[in-house]
């Protein structure tokens, strides 16, 4: 497992803190419900930064909750409110504690990433064979449901087939699950399209409720969970701009970080224009996506 950095968890008065991972901190609160707390941590190449990027917490916040909204016809989720304690205000939702399927539902419209290098490597994502001459950012001819099984900290997902969660979960829980991951993404990527962006995959995660009923948690159609490209700029072939932490990323193999990957230490702290660069872009991502300013 990577050194993940991962700071101790704000104490946050009446809650019990439950989880890090690289960006959340997740705590039970009295009754049982759970609050959910982004951090402006951010996380680059498997290390979380010594750097957090201001607002960044309450951007992806607001940005999910939005996404949740405008998926609720297709789903209920998990969401009950925002009226949290102060010190998180803004970057916390207050949700129902569920019951988790041990499955990263993803789906991809697009092929880049760990599906890229599965079809490189097999023609095939998730068992799903492709067609042949697809480069990094080619549109795939349809939507596909390209499941993950969930790593421990700081391992990466595993991608699997559709069976394995069918072994998993059940034949009809699996086939919930990829019914309303494809639904989601196909809406989303649809409003997306309309804001000049191309959603090239999500990542969503689902639970259940005491009475069945399947719930849309976790974050949703965040930069951390998606890829959302420019529409204007995507040219299959190359690396796509992206509305992440690609400006990190590219920092930090440049030679001005002067970080040494190969050699396995952390990262360097990054300069102050790098992250003023980094947080303008998840602005714009916010703003463009939602048409709300800032
Ligand atoms: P990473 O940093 O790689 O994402 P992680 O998944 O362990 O690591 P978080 O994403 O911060 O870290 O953890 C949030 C956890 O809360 C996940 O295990 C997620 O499945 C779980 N979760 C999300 N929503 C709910 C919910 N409504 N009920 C119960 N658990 C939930
Ligand atoms: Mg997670």
């Amino acid at each position: 497992m990577a050194d993940l950095n991962i700071p101790d968890a704000p104490t946050i008065e009446g809650a019990t803190h439950l989880h890090s991972g690289k960006v959340r901190d997740l705590y039970e609160l009295p009754g049982g419900r759970l609050l959910m707390v982004a951090s402006d941590r951010i996380s680059a190449f498997d290390f979380v930064l010594d750097t957090a990027i201001p607002d960044k917490g309450e951007i992806l916040t607001r940005m999910s909750l939005w996404w949740f909204d405008q998926l609720a016809e297709l789903v209920p989720n998990h969401v009950v409110s925002t009226d949290v304690p102060d010190a998180v205000r803004g970057r916390a939702v207050v949700c129902e504690r569920l019951d988790m399927f041990p499955v990263e539902c993803v789906a991809r419209g697009y092929l880049t990433g760990s599906g890229l290098l599965d079809y490189r490597a097999s023609g095939q994502v998730c068992g799903i064979p492709l067609p042949a001459g697809l480069e990094d950012g080619s549109r795939l001819p349809e939507p596909i449901f390209t499941p993950a099984t969930k790593a421990a900290l700081g391992d990466h997902d595993e991608n699997v087939s559709y069976d394995a969660v069918v072994r998993e979960v059940g034949e009809d829980a699996a086939a919930e699950l990829r019914g309303l991951t494809m639904a989601a993404y196909s809406r989303a990527e649809e409003i997306a399209r309309g804001r000049g962006i191309i959603l090239a995959d999500t990542k969503l995660e689902f639970g259940r409720r005491p009475d069945g009923m399947t719930v849309l948690a976790d974050e949703v159609l965040t930069p951390d969970s998606s890829r959302f490209w420019p529409a204007s700029q995507w040219r299959p072939g190359r690396t796509q701009p992206s509305y992440d932490k690609q400006i990190v990323r590219n920092w930090l193999l440049s030679p001005e970080s002067g970080w040494d990957r190969a050699a396995g230490g952390p990262p360097p702290a990054l300069p102050a224009a790098v992250v003023e660069r980094t947080r303008a872009r998840y602005v714009e991502a916010y703003e463009r996506l939602t048409g709300q300013t800032w």
